[in-house]
């Protein structure tokens, strides 16, 4: 079968966060540039089926697993867009401290680039009439307690709330890297070919030449001087791991952290149309200091009803009264790291994931504090996702539930942002990739994608991800040219 064949100076693999900032930006700068994306390309008008959206735009439906006790589902987007397609288009920039802690670029060098990135991805704060019913009961308990409920900023323009983030935006509102850098880059010169899965390195002599895979029509290959590896915290270690490369510190795959998540779904006597706004649309950083954080996370019926306990009658009750449920997350800044390694028998990788005893107990003072704030919101039942106690319906019951012993596998975990594992340091033995994101081991090949962020951030990591490719991607092009 005849191979198609590229030639540029500057391969990209990946068009989510960083893969396709770091393509913008060299493409910017004069490069000839060319992106490949393992997904599909896809509009507005696709976003409309819940399920078919999962089918398409997820890594194996959205059921990508690390192992543990219990086992955490860690979604991933495959599109063109990768993952900025299908989250929930929360803004956050990397706090101060934690930048502080990488011993790299400080806070006042990235302070341009995070506003950069926000003024081309659109980050605004929504208007309070977006918020919808999730946030309005959220914020109504936050106020009886004295917890201060706000509103996040988003990537979005002409926001309708159509209350389905998370299955592609039906509205296209969401400024997502399809529509934002992917574009910027082909305005600038680079070629976008989707569908292309990359599989191999191709090597000549100790140096990466370019690299093959498999398109629609058939194998392809693409030569280049510069290879910038973007394909996301679990398949960029993944891909380095199986052809042994760049791994002379040992560290690649290892350090991945996730901020591990759980649920609590609130049920009023009131409607509350929470699937009517933006799901994702407030948060609550008071424990902050303790690592959690509370995010709204209303979904559609499937998805949140899923999560549920009961059988039977007591659950067909429970589901017909979807408009009187309000849903967030608690989310751990994490101590524990995990592990990903190449998978076997098909699957696209393995990962490992312990949660710890102490992030297990983060977990449950979080899930009690939102408990609380739901109650104190008018809640007549709580469900907690804490398996001893599943169901909370008033201050007693929180109260045995808070003194209950804490397992770590009480929980029912989920993770959104996995990271680290090829964490970036100034030193070879310890790290993967220096701090203008180039690997170590190898002159000419570049991770920029969340893989290289070393440590847990505590908010959600897409604008700080942009953010260090655009540092990384318009060094590599001052020395490209
Ligand atoms: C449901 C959900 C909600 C989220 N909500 C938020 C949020 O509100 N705010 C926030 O900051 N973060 C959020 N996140 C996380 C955020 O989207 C990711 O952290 C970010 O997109 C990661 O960027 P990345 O460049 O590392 O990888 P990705 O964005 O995942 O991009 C990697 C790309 O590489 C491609 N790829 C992989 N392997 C290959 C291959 N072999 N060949 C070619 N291409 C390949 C993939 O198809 C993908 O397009 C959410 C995540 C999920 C799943």
């Amino acid at each position: 079968m005849t191979v198609q064949t590229h030639t540029c100076r500057a391969v990209v693999v990946g068009t989510g966060a960083g893969g396709a900032v770091a393509g913008a930006m060299l493409a910017e700068a004069g490069i000839d540039t060319i992106l490949l994306e393992w997904g599909s390309r896809h509009a507005a008008t696709d976003h409309h089926d819940v399920v078919d959206s999962m089918a398409r735009m997820y890594v194996e439906f959205g059921g990508s697993l690390a192992l543990g006790r219990p086992p955490v589902l860690i979604p991933i987007g495959r599109a063109v867009g990768g993952t900025t397609l299908v989250n929930s288009s929360t803004c956050f920039r990397a706090p101060p401290d934690k930048v502080a802690a990488w011993g790299g670029p400080d806070y006042a060098e990235l302070e341009p680039l995070f506003e950069e990135v926000e003024r081309r991805i659109n980050a605004v704060v929504l208007d309070e009439d977006l918020l919808g019913g999730n946030g309005r009961i959220l914020k109504r308990g936050g106020d009886a307690l004295g917890v201060s409920v706000k509103p996040l900023k988003h990537n979005v323009r002409d926001c309708k709330g159509r209350g389905r983030c998370a299955f592609g935006c039906p509205e296209g509102a969401k400024q997502s890297m399809d529509r934002t850098f992917v574009p910027d880059a082909l305005a600038a010169g680079a070629r976008l070919l989707p569908c292309h899965k990359v599989e191999q390195f191709i090597l000549e002599g100790s140096k990466v030449a370019g690299l093959r895979g498999h398109c629609d029509t058939g194998p392809f290959e693409v030569r280049a001087d510069v290879i910038v590896l973007a394909m996301g915290a679990m398949f960029t270690p993944a891909f380095l791991l199986r052809h042994r490369m760049a791994n002379g510190s040992g560290r690649v795959g290892k350090n991945l952290n996730i901020h591990p998540a759980s649920r609590v779904v609130a049920e009023s006597d009131e409607i509350v149309d929470a699937f009517k706004g933006v799901p994702q649309g407030i948060y609550v950083d008071h424990w902050q200091d303790r690592g959690i954080m509370i995010e709204g996370i209303f979904t559609p019926p499937g998805p949140l009803l899923a999560t549920l306990p009961g059988a039977g009658m007591e659950f067909k009750v429970l589901a017909a009264a979807y408009n009187r449920l309000a849903a967030s997350g608690v989310m751990i800044s994490d101590t524990a790291t995990g592990s990903v390694r190449p998978g076997r028998f098909g699957m696209p990788f393995q990962a490992f994931y312990q949660l710890s005893q102490a992030d297990a107990r983060s977990m449950h003072f979080g899930i009690a504090r939102l408990s609380e704030l739901y109650l104190a919101a008018g809640a007549k039942r709580v469900f907690t996702g804490f398996a001893p106690v599943p169901v909370v319906d008033c201050p007693d019951a929180l109260t045995r539930m808070e003194a209950h012993p804490v397992k770590t596998t009480d929980f029912e975990l989920l993770a959104f942002h996995p990271l680290g594992t090829c964490a970036m340091g100034a030193d070879a033995k310890t790290s993967v990739v220096d701090f203008d994101l180039r690997c170590h081991d190898m002159d000419n090949l570049y991770v920029m994608d969340a893989s290289v962020i070393p440590h847990s951030l505590g908010v959600n990591p897409q604008v700080t991800i942009m953010t260090l490719a655009m540092r990384a991607a318009r060094l590599l092009a001052g020395k490209l040219s």
